[in-house]
């Protein structure tokens, strides 16, 4: 048996490949940005062939730089970034435009005008999922509708449509040269074309939203054999696990049990709980989304809150605003103040997520005097990520009836201390960081391990989580009660701004 198994993780800002051993530690890792393209207020797009070049480099730079070789890779687990949409034709692998990121809000007016022949949960039961823009359903349609030739293209059976994990396994496994058109159903229930209960595309809501079927890839559970590589170094390593990253978080925390929820705090912030074979329908705004399905076994839902905007508006801080030169700098910033000095910002720069899905909302600040400086922004900024995911973490206690006594959490944002203070305190509940922080690689390598027997079973993998460090809250309960009624009222200022 090989010593390693290999995870490609392309996510919404880089695209990184990891190899890991048997416990989880990292043995070689490569990591490449690609450009966000922004064409207008609220479109986001990505160049298909970007990521699938830094792909192939990254794979080649991590194996290259220990000196790695394909019999030493047990098998491959891929990752990605959810929802956004990559459509191409099939005869010549060309992408028909770029791919629509998840943020991009372009296909509001598909909203509008769905919601009004049964309202924004008519698809609630059956996919889990309201209407709103974050999805991948309307934005097949939109490229049908506005790129030239695609509809009849796509009538022909000439095109394909894959979110980024279906696009490059795809391409990994042949391309125009017999590539295997596969996604999981982890992304599949990302797209709000699939019926959560059979797993499968639901031909009621393709014929709504007129998709061919012939455009989408065959849903397969999480962890199964899907195909080999044909390229990069590594040609003939079995790819043998896809999960969205959120779910892979979850894998990667071995949330395993009904009950265990985790929060990664990444460009957004998505909080997963685990129910079991439940499927538990929101009434409280959240998603109800497929936690993973290993090979055989009964797929595993889970609620999910999603936030669209946290690390992004440290980014936006850092690149728009240039306050910072690097987004850990935000942390010594709101260190210069000793509190947020009344402010507060919404960064509702994509509508808001859970539990709101409000698309016509746009960001805000509020409570600005001249007292306020570059610190209590800062400040502002951090507190920003610990309030929305306090709400997140209201709705989910309501939904399920669940409380969470401490908060598993991931992602690159949760180096910064202040804001994991800030998150026991405002959420009055223990908040734990674990040793790996990289849990969304590890998930999908950990998908990818048990099909192919370099695991065993879930028991291997929960052994080896390790609890880095632990936050207890800290303030007093009417400072916290009065904090989140202020951050409450600010939220209600961001509604309703585009017309
Ligand atoms: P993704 O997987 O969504 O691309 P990552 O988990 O790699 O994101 O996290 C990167 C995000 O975390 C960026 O948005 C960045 O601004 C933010 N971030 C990184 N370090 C810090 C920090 N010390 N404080 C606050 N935000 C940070």
């Amino acid at each position: 048996m090989s010593e390693y198994i290999g995870a490609l993780d392309q996510g919404t800002t880089s695209t990184r490949f990891m190899v890991f051993d048997r416990t989880g530690r990292i043995v070689s890792v490569a990591q490449k940005e690609h450009e966000q393209i922004y064409p207008q207020p609220g479109w986001v797009e990505h160049d298909p062939l970007e990521i699938w070049r830094r792909t192939l480099e990254v794979i080649d730079e991590a194996v290259e730089a220990r000196g790695l070789r394909a019999k030493d890779l047990a098998c491959i687990g891929i990752t990605n970034q959810r929802e956004t949409t990559v459509v191409w034709n099939r005869l010549t692998g060309a992408p028909v435009y770029n791919a629509l990121v998840w943020q991009d809000t372009r296909v509001a007016d598909y909203v509008a005008r769905l919601a009004q022949d049964g309202g924004q949960n008519r698809f609630q039961a059956k996919t889990g999922l309201p209407l709103t823009t974050y999805f991948s359903g309307l934005k097949i349609c939109w490229i049908l509708d506005n790129v030239k030739g695609a509809r009849e293209l796509a009538e022909k059976g000439d095109l394909l449509f894959g979110n980024i994990d279906a696009y490059l396994l795809w391409n990994l496994t042949g391309g125009i040269n017999g590539g295997v058109h596969v996604t999981d159903v982890t992304n599949a229930s990302r797209t709000q074309l699939m019926n959560l209960e059979t797993l499968n595309w639901d031909d009621e809501i393709l014929g709504i939203f007129k998709i061919p079927r012939s455009m989408l890839p065959a849903i397969r559970s999480s962890s199964e054999h899907y195909g080999d590589m044909k390229r990069t170094s590594l040609a003939g390593v079995p790819i043998a696990g896809i999960l969205g990253d959120q779910h892979a978080a979850l894998v990667g925390q071995t949330c395993f049990k009904s009950g265990e929820a985790k929060n990664t705090y990444g460009t957004g912030c998505f909080m997963l709980l685990n129910t079991g074979e439940k499927r538990v329908i929101s009434k409280n705004g959240l998603l109800t989304t497929l936690a993973y399905k290993f090979g055989d076994q009964p797929a595993i839902y889970a609620l999910e809150g999603s936030i669209a905007i946290t690390g992004a508006l440290v980014q936006w801080v850092r690149d728009n605003l240039r306050m910072i030169d690097k987004s850990e700098e935000i942390e010594t910033l709101a260190q210069t103040v000793k509190d947020n000095g009344g402010v507060y910002f919404v960064p509702a720069f994509s509508g808001l997520y859970a539990p709101y899905w409000k698309d016509t909302a746009r960001g805000v600040i509020t409570g600005l005097t001249r007292f306020a400086n570059r610190g209590h922004i800062a400040r502002a900024v951090i507190e920003a990520t610990a309030f929305q995911t306090r709400e997140v973490v209201e709705a989910m206690e309501a939904d399920s009836g669940i409380s969470l006594e401490q908060l598993r959490t991931d992602g690159g944002m949760v180096q910064n201390e202040m804001l994991m203070q800030f998150q026991a305190d405002i959420l009055n509940r223990t908040v734990v960081r674990p040793q790996m922080r990289e849990t969304t690689a590890l998930g999908a390598a950990y998908a990818a391990g048990l099909a192919c027997g370099y695991y065993k079973d879930t028991a291997d993998l929960i052994s080896n989580w390790a609890v880095d460090r632990v936050w207890k809250p800290q303030i007093e309960d009417a400072d916290r009660d009065r904090q989140y009624k202020q951050w409450k009222k600010a939220v209600t200022r961001s509604f309703d701004w585009i017309d």
